[in-house]
């Protein structure tokens, strides 16, 4: 497999030429995968998917997948480079130990939210472990984009990642120091992390529910949507190509393979909006282990050839060149 190394080129995404770039720091499920059941109550036929982890190392492994989280490589000029992350789930820890360290990512800048759910937030805790050490929390805290939905939710979740005042005789502790600001679930409300600039995309993540995608990127336009089952009309607008324009690149969830589920899409639901959006080149995330990553990424290829739009899985550590 090519870790370290860059994806072919397609529509707009290039193979080393660009000095920003993407790298998925996780593409599985909730649950992510290895999923444990299947590990230490292995079925008659056990599961060939998650097997693989007891004797394949997590890197060598595509079907090694963590939570779905994107890492941003921004080159902004001047020999700066910016590291914005989307999400911080579960499996933060162990995305940051296995690929910072693979890719060489120093830092990160900012973080922004697609929403409060375990999957996108509970690593926030870790972030102190990515910034300067401080017993008396006397650092720059890190910026975080969020709903005022996801900021009430994580208020309660980690009251003590909010910043208060001490009571009297409380002693500081040491945690993740971290600047709230708040973004708006709307595509015409764009914001700036770390000098680029994004989109939000609202979209509906169950019924009841709205999560973010975000569109980034001026020479590349790239669309990530991580938590979705219904994209309203005005937000598969803005990333169409029979609205306001085609997509270089479009990363779509994709939880199961055949099954529906109510808060996310599946294999055949993505395929459609793939088709509908129409974007120059596609890549999954969120996969349970009901995908194998080399039997369905070849079904992809086929897909792909017929319907003249490449799409793959993407897996953990893919890292791909991108002209934002
Ligand atoms: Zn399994
Ligand atoms: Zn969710």
């Amino acid at each position: 497999m090519e870790n370290g190394g860059d994806a072919d080129e397609h529509g707009g995404v290039s193979r080393g030429s660009s000095p920003s770039s993407l790298v998925f720091l996780g593409t599985g499920c909730s649950s992510a995968i290895p999923y444990p059941m299947c590990l230490i109550q292995p079925s008659a036929s056990p599961c060939g998917v998650c097997i693989q982890a007891l004797s394949v190392p997590p890197e060598l492994n595509p079907n090694y997948r963590c939570n779905t989280s994107l890492l941003i490589d921004y080159f902004s000029g001047d020999d700066k480079h910016k590291y914005i992350i989307i999400d911080v789930g579960k499996t933060f820890r162990e995305q940051v130990l296995r690929w910072f360290t693979w890719h060489k990512i120093p830092r990160i800048d900012s973080i922004i939210l697609t929403h409060e759910h375990a999957d996108a937030i509970l690593g926030l805790d870790d972030i102190r472990t990515v910034q300067p050490f401080s017993p008396t929390n006397d650092i720059d805290p890190m910026p975080i984009y969020l709903t005022q939905f996801a900021m009430d939710s994580i208020a309660v979740k980690f009251p003590y990642l909010v910043p208060r005042k001490l009571k009297e005789g409380e002693e500081v502790r040491r945690v993740a120091q971290l600047d709230y600001r708040i973004i708006e679930s709307d595509c015409e409300k764009p914001f700036t992390a770390s000098d680029l600039q994004f989109v939000p995309l609202p979209v509906v993540h169950g019924e009841d529910y709205i999560s973010l995608g975000f569109l980034f990127g001026k020479k590349s336009r790239i669309a990530y949507i991580s938590d979705v089952s219904r994209f309203p009309e005005s937000t598969e607008y803005v990333i169409s190509k029979t609205g306001a324009g085609q997509v270089d690149l479009l990363i779509l969830d994709s939880l199961y393979k055949v099954r529906p589920h109510n808060t996310h899409l599946c294999l055949p639901q993505t395929l459609e909006a793939i088709k509908k959006i129409c974007p120059k080149r596609a890549l999954l995330v969120g996969m349970t282990h009901e995908f194998d990553h080399h039997r369905d990424n070849l079904e992809l290829a086929e897909w792909s050839q017929r319907e003249g739009i490449p799409v793959q899985l993407a897996y953990d550590g893919l890292k791909i060149s991108v002209d934002l």
